[in-house]
């Protein structure tokens, strides 16, 4: 039997933030996943094609707690300027670092390498335990604790449950939560690529009627590619020979990067977004992409749950040194409280862009390129803006 404050089920790498938090405070946390943790990746080992565009105010936060420090050289690049232009129509917009008097907005980082580097960190905290491979099975909820009961028989109690458990999240499921999904019938294309031209530290992005392609700088000077489009489309894409693909791609980003040069191996992941009805319920509470999914073209969701990890962490060490239960429902609504009110309007909005980028009828091709020409030039607006691009507007970095 194991005793802990907190039990957090999955360890990606809102799971991971959200233990770290905790187990820096000193609070004792289980941490488990059914899915053995990723090595920190060696120099020169290839790069994975999973990579998440982390903004300042998450990279603050896991420097401060000692694991950004632990990622490998050549895993994480930072990113100075994003440009976001648009096929139908004259629309396009920037943002820059320095109109904030910033030397970056944030790095785009190999998921699996951040992933390591946050357990390299836990390792070091002596209030918290890793057990993988592991799941829970079934949990029953009592006065003060809940009782967990493991796939291999063990139980852990604890005074809260945490499901960090991905987009299918079978802790929400068993909870009973309903979740509200939205099919955007795309899947994304992801791979790397070298190109004919430097890619400058800039995360650039053109939306086409069938869905946004991303070019996003790696530090080894190749480009991290997400192509959001329909299935069947991915589908082809991926079959396509190397060179016939590269064409392709350097054709649809109107050569911009001029010709692709090199291209890793291709994976296409189905997208869907998720908003759970509720957060928390009793001595529970859902964190990332357990509670919401996004869709990748604002490189949000991990910050989101980031953020997410940062918030929850907040409520229970106050919580504790004031002598609460952090697993009780009143203890835990400020937290949904506040990441409901940061994460809906986020949702919305990348909800309104998806469906003003993918409208081909022309006065809304119209609107939306005057509309960009104009936020463009308009500074204030601008400024915060990109202000909200490196984070600052999320309260949980404050
Ligand atoms: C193509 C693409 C590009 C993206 N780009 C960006 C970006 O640029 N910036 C950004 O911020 N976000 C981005 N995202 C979103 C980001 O990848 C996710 O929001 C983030 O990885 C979610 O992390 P998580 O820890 O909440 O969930 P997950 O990464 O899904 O982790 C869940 C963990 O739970 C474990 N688990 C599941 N079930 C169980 C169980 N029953 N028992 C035990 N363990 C379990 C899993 O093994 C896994 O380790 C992108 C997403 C996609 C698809």
């Amino acid at each position: 039997m194991t005793d802990c404050e907190v039990l957090i089920v999955g360890a990606g790498i809102t799971g991971a933030t959200l233990a770290l938090a905790l187990a820096d405070a000193g609070v004792a946390v289980t941490l488990l996943d059914r899915e053995a943790v990723p090595p920190l990746p060696v120099p020169g080992q290839p790069l994975d094609v999973r990579v998440s565009a982390v903004h300042a105010a998450a990279v603050g936060l896991l420097e401060r707690l000692g694991a950004w420090s632990l990622l490998p050289a050549g895993s994480h690049a930072p990113f100075g300027r994003i440009e976001v232009w648009d096929a139908g129509s004259a629309g396009r917009i920037g943002f820059d670092s320095t109109e904030i008097g910033q030397s970056w907005l944030g790095y785009i980082v190999e998921n699996r390498a951040l992933i390591a580097a946050l357990h390299a960190r836990l390792h070091e905290l002596p209030a918290a335990h890793v057990m993988v491979p592991a799941t829970v099975d079934d949990w029953q909820v009592r006065a003060d604790r809940l009782t967990a009961r493991l796939d291999d028989g063990r139980d852990v109690t604890a005074r809260l449950l945490v499901g960090a458990d991905g987009a299918a999240s079978p802790l929400r499921l068993r909870a009973g939560i309903a979740a509200q999904t939205d099919d955007f019938g795309q899947c994304a294309l992801v791979c790397h690529v070298a190109t004919e031209h430097p890619h400058e530290d800039i995360a650039r992005q053109r939306f086409l009627p069938t869905g946004p392609l991303a070019f996003l700088p790696l530090a080894d000077g190749r480009s991290s590619i997400v192509w959001s489009t329909t299935p069947p489309e991915a589908r082809r894409l991926a079959a396509l020979p190397a060179d016939d693909f590269a064409l392709e791609l350097a054709a649809a980003f109107e050569h911009r990067l001029g010709t692709v040069t090199a291209v890793s191996e291709r994976a296409v992941i189905p997208l869907r977004g998720l908003q759970a009805a509720r957060y928390v319920g009793p001595r529970l509470a859902l964190i990332g992409d357990a509670a919401h999914v996004v869709h990748p073209m604002a490189g949000l969701g991990a910050n989101l749950g980031i953020g997410d990890a940062a918030a929850l962490a907040g409520v229970v060490i106050a919580a504790l040194r004031s002598g609460r239960d952090p697993g009780l429902i009143q203890t835990l609504r400020p937290y949904e409280r506040a990441r409901r009110s940061q994460n809906l309007p986020v949702v919305q909005a990348i909800r309104g862009l998806y469906w003003l980028f993918g409208a081909d009828a022309a006065p809304l091709r119209l609107l939306r390129g005057a509309g960009l020409l104009t936020v463009d030039r308009a500074g204030p607006v601008k400024r915060l803006l990109t202000a909200a691009a490196c984070g600052q507007a999320d309260g949980a970095f404050r």
